[in-house]
């Protein structure tokens, strides 16, 4: 009978510990981003799809609102966890944007269940990068995974992806969060999360979207701009800008075959200005065996970091220039700054800033 007991409870033990582990395993991913004096609300993409909480697919959304009315900007990084500059750019407008008329969104980890995968797209890259912060301990930022982790869908991949909107793509794509746009509510895990974040930008009144990216150095997108088409003229203005500060982006129209896609479908479903840039990062570019992807020579994060600022503020300018509800912020660094700083005293320290 003793021993009977003893089984029953060691079971009951294994049960408890088992449970404690899945739920540990549903926790999502929590990063290291210390919100500076213009994030005004913390919330989470789950805000905008409940089903999402609790799930790795749940990731933080910052809101920095001026309180002075005007347009709303939603930028995102992170839907691919390994184009680190658009992370980064996301990270620094949470930290250091202070916005001075309307409302600035930002989702720093769009797909936050490809943090902790590594596949393909990362090969030679750590899973963590580190960067030198003023006056404190270096800060580390993960380096993830184009997918969303497979561990964390209920199927294994298709054969052939059909997004919702009827693209065509390769089964391992359904847990790529820029070919499942614009989701599904009962979808899979990557479906949800683009769902989560159609919802965010209907329910907030998004004007402008940015997506924020990264391809190889020598891929045919390094250095580009997408616009839908409601939005290519002022992706043409921003282009201009860019230019006129010395930063070269090449201008790409979102094409209607493009299903599934951020730029594609925030454009066809929300009233937002749809535009999704990229930068070149060494980590993504074959002929590379071992990428520095922070201090390569020719490509260093901060400067693509650099590039992707710059982008937001030309495209919000533009945007702005030609109708949008007006959106302005301060506080966040140039290119010039950056290539001048670094990002280390653009990322908040542990100790106060000089
Ligand atoms: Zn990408």
């Amino acid at each position: 009978m003793a021993n009977r007991m003893r089984i029953a409870m060691a079971a009951v033990g294994l049960l408890l510990f088992g449970l404690a582990l899945g739920a540990y395993a549903q926790t999502p991913a929590f990063h290291d981003i210390r919100p500076g004096y213009g994030v005004t609300a913390i919330g989470w993409l789950s805000d905008y799809h409940p089903p999402l909480r609790g799930t790795p697919g749940d990731s933080r959304v910052y809101i920095l609102d001026s309180g002075v009315p005007g347009g709303t900007l939603y930028v995102q990084g992170g839907t691919h966890g390994n184009e680190i500059a658009g992370v980064m750019a996301a990270t620094i407008l949470v930290e250091r944007a202070i916005p001075t008329v309307g409302r600035i969104i930002v989702v720093p980890h769009g797909n936050n269940a490809n943090v902790d995968y590594n596949d393909g797209y990362r090969s030679g890259v750590p899973s963590y990068v580190t960067i030198e912060v003023q006056g404190g301990v270096p800060r580390s930022f993960r380096y993830g995974s184009r997918r969303t982790n497979p561990a964390y869908e209920a199927e294994p991949d298709p054969d052939i992806y059909v997004s919702p909107d009827g693209g065509v793509h390769e089964g391992n794509e359904i847990r790529n969060l820029n070919r499942v746009h614009p989701g599904k509510p009962d979808g899979t895990l990557t479906e949800q999360i683009a769902y989560a974040i159609r919802q965010l930008l209907i329910e907030e009144n998004v004007d402008v979207a940015i997506d924020l990216h990264e391809a190889g150095v020598n891929s045919r997108l390094a250095n580009t701009l997408v616009a839908h088409e409601r939005a290519l003229e002022a992706a043409v203005y921003a282009v201009l800008d860019l230019s006129a500060q010395g930063l070269h982006f090449n201008l790409e129209p979102s094409r209607q075959e493009y299903r599934g896609l951020s730029h594609r479908e925030w454009g066809d479903h929300t009233k937002a200005l749809a535009f999704l840039t990229e930068t070149a990062n060494p980590g993504q570019t074959d002929e590379y065996t071992a990428p520095d992807v922070v201090n390569d020579p020719k490509n260093p994060l901060h400067d693509r970091v650099g590039r992707q600022l710059a982008a937001v503020r030309a495209i919000v300018d533009a945007a702005v220039l030609l109708g949008a509800p007006p959106v302005s912020y301060e506080g966040v660094p140039t290119y010039a700054d950056l290539v001048r700083d670094g990002l280390g005293p653009w990322l908040n320290a542990p100790t106060a800033q000089p």
